[in-house]
């Protein structure tokens, strides 16, 4: 069976009635095969149009799952905090990759290298799970369980990727590091979320993808450079943490394990000395 519905209600009860294969752009789906073709029992959710939505709703920005990179790079009412994720989106792939992949499906495969994941950890996001039962919402490092496993469940659809607004606030920047300049897959990446009260760190949030099963937030170093003057010595602290506590990269075809520290680590501060730098700072 194919089906291809174009309302959510329609896709939660083909998805209650038999077990059905989600497809969104197929980019992580099609390869995963590895044949010409999904085989059967699809259920297409590129259809439905609710769920290629960015909205501001009840203290949320509610981004639909069905929302391609492209979508993500072309939307001009994001605030500033989400250049991260806008960065990021264009460094997907391609560009027929950025157009075809969503958001969603980029958790939902849940791969340790899903450039989404960081960007969305340093924005707090929660996910919208919904089924015919109801809605669920969990925090997003809840919901990646570990390496290509997540907690949805064979009847859910996740419909939605929420941001509280106490998040939308300061400036971003995403780096990711990998073997080549084009269609690269990560060896690490980082996203950072800052905001400065003169030149004083107020808030920060860091979150490192590739160098363990699920992307991470570094609370302990966040907890360290909130309060920290932008003049202090940020680079000796950054790299002096110890990462090790925290991290897990592996060894494989892109980069040994010592190599992911290393690499992180000089990762982490670039990124946090390029958004300072989009700080319009005088003096
Ligand atoms: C050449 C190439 C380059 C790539 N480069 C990158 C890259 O640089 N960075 C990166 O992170 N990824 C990359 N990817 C992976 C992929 O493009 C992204 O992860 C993309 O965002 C997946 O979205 P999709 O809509 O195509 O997902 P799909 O392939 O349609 O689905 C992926 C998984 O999620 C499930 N799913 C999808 N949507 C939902 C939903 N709403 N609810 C429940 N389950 C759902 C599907 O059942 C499937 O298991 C690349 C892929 C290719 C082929």
């Amino acid at each position: 069976m194919y089906y291809r519905p174009d309302k959510i209600n329609d896709a939660l009860y083909s998805l209650s009635k038999e077990k059905l294969t989600i497809a969104a752009g197929c980019t992580d789906l099609l390869p995963s095969t590895q044949q010409e073709n999904l085989g059967n029992n699809i259920l297409d959710i590129s259809g439905i149009k609710s769920l290629r939505h960015i909205s501001f709703e009840n203290g949320f920005r509610k981004i639909g799952s069905g929302v391609t990179w492209t979508d993500l790079v072309e939307n001009n009412e994001l605030p500033k905090c989400y250049d991260m994720l806008k960065e990021c989106s264009l460094q997907i792939g391609s560009k027929q990759i950025q157009n075809l992949g969503t958001i969603g499906g980029n958790l939902c495969n849940a791969s340790p290298a899903a450039d989404g994941v960081p960007c969305l950890l340093s924005l707090d996001a929660s996910i919208e799970l919904l089924s015919l039962n109801g809605k669920r919402v969990l925090k997003l490092e809840d919901f990646i369980k570990g390496s290509r496993e997540t907690e949805l469940k064979n009847n859910e659809i996740l419909s939605a990727i929420l941001i509280p607004k106490e998040a939308e606030i300061g400036r971003s920047s995403f780096l990711k590091l990998g073997a080549r300049k084009y269609l690269v897959i990560s060896i690490a990446m980082i996203a950072c979320k800052l905001n400065l009260k003169k030149d004083v760190i107020s808030e920060i949030a860091i979150s490192v993808g590739s160098c363990s099963a699920v992307a991470k937030r570094i609370k302990s170093l966040e907890n360290l450079l909130i309060g920290k003057s932008i003049k202090d010595e940020l680079t000796s602290i950054i790299l002096n943490y110890n990462y090790e506590n925290y991290l897990s990269p592996i060894n494989d075809i892109r980069g040994t394990n010592t190599y992911r520290f290393k690499a992180s680590k000089v990762l982490v501060k670039d990124t946090i000395i390029k958004t300072i730098n989009k700080f319009n700072l005088k003096g």
